[in-house]
């Protein structure tokens, strides 16, 4: 069966939502296909036991007050947890070096050793350069690998592949850079129910998108969609793989694009206990290391929900994945004890282990430039023909890799729409 509409939105993402939601008010129809089974995309939350949600994908309102979901949560009477949105600050960091806690002094030449690098990357940048991070960090510190290891699973990409630009770029010029709001029944929960009202064909798989005459074809596995202009909104790790057919081929600024900014990886375990093994003093963000394994961060019952949430990025956390759901456990378990020592393991109850890098509708976690390759983002968020418009988390620029700025994408893409079709 083929439908016909104005707008084709490939993606119920954030992005994809929020560009239905925008066409809506301005009276344009629209059709939503998603190809999994549900909506929410990259947000997604889980209940690891009775009233306590994980989230796969986003947790954390970034930007604090800038952020577009705060009034959507009110607006839908969903709580937020502002008393914990300065948990990643200096003030409130635990640092732990086999299993001794860092204090005064030894505090001190950790976080100004992070000071230092970031210094030298702000100085790189303003100078007009898109270097690798890792050219410009101190390699030798002994604070060195936890500060990288902390990169990777924020950047979601190595330093030696993470553009010291992009980086920089992220959250610039925004009050409340450092504020992180978490949302305690789920961010993905947040998201499910401000999208339910958006009409989406769901298990829609697209498989090719034709673009040769006029309008768009999309073909998916419920059949043709014949629309005047499609939004794509799938990760820039489902279009560098080639798993939409374009007819004819995208133009190769925009595969270069999608490749300069590739969806890496970003990995969460999150364990949940019977009691609150952390105690008072114990909740909080960790950043831990030891000289037998590979360091990591992690959140600690930040809610009171008795759940630890591991942190793993690049390609430690790819390995991770590979060797499976056991291993993330146990590695996530093995971080928690050096802190907080080895009865946690007598309360265990459940553990949920992401697998980001073979999600099959986004072959990633989020992106991020490579060196060199932070203009990209640019030339992502451009139209094809003013026939094919891209939005999206990558397409972002300042706020990419967030929901929020999915969600922002979708607003502008949508204005794009209004102005293109005026002109058929
Ligand atoms: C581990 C992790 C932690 C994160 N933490 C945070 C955080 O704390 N705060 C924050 O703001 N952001 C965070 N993010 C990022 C945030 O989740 C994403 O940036 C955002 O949700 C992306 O939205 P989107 O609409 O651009 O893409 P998506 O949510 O990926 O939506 C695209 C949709 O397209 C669908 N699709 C793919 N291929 C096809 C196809 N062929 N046919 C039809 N449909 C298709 C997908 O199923 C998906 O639903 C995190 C992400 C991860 C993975």
């Amino acid at each position: 069966m083929t439908i016909e509409t104005d707008v084709a939105i490939i993606g119920a993402g954030s992005a994809g939502l929020s560009t239905a939601k925008a066409l809506r008010e301005k009276g344009i129809a629209f059709q939503v296909v998603e190809g999994s089974h549900r909506i929410g995309g990259r947000a997604y939350s889980e209940e690891i036991a009775p009233g306590v949600w994980f989230d796969l994908g986003c947790s954390y309102l970034h930007l604090g007050d800038a952020n577009p979901f705060k009034d959507i949560a009110a607006s839908l009477d969903i709580p937020l947890c502002h008393e914990r949105a300065d948990m990643f600050s200096d003030e409130n960091l635990n640092a732990w070096d086999n299993g001794r806690r860092l204090e005064g002094a030894a505090l001190k030449a950790f976080l100004d050793y992070r000071d230092a690098n970031e210094a030298s990357i702000a100085a790189s940048v303003a100078r007009g350069e898109d270097r690798a991070i890792v050219d410009l960090i101190d390699m030798e510190s002994e604070f060195a690998p936890s500060y990288i290891n902390g990169l990777a699973s924020l950047n979601t990409l190595d330093v030696d592949e993470t553009s010291a630009k992009d980086y920089l770029d992220f959250g610039a010029g925004y009050e409340g850079r450092h504020l992180d709001i978490p949302v305690p029944d789920g961010y993905g929960n947040l998201v499910k129910a401000w999208g339910a009202d958006v009409p989406v064909t769901l298990n829609a798989k697209v498989e090719e998108i034709d673009f040769t005459g006029p309008g768009v074809t999309i073909k998916t596995a419920k059949g043709d969609l014949k629309a005047k202009l499609a939004v794509i909104t799938v990760s820039t790790g489902i279009l560098a793989a080639g798993d939409i057919k374009f007819t004819p081929a995208l133009p190769s600024e925009k595969l270069d694009a999608a490749r300069g900014l590739p969806c890496g990886t970003e990995n969460k375990i999150c364990v949940h206990f019977d009691t609150d093994v952390f105690g008072a003093d114990g909740t909080g963000y960790h950043r831990t290391w030891t000289d037998d394994d590979e360091p990591s961060g992690f959140e600690a019952s930040v809610m009171g929900l008795n759940t630890a949430i591991v942190f793993t990025g690049g390609r430690h956390a790819i390995w991770l994945e590979r060797q499976g759901q056991q291993a993330g456990h146990d590695y996530a378990v093995n971080q928690i004890a050096n802190v907080f020592g080895n009865d946690i393991r007598n309360h265990i109850t459940r553990s949920i282990v992401t697998a980001w890098t073979t999600e099959p509708w986004t072959r990633g976690s989020y992106s991020c430039a490579l060196p060199g390759q932070a203009y990209q983002r640019e030339t992502m968020k451009q139209s094809v023909e003013e026939r094919l418009f891209f939005a999206g988390e990558a397409t972002a620029i300042g706020v990419n890799s967030t929901c929020h700025g999915a969600y922002l994408s979708g607003l502008r893409v949508a204005e794009e729409i209004v102005a293109a079709l005026a002109q058929k």
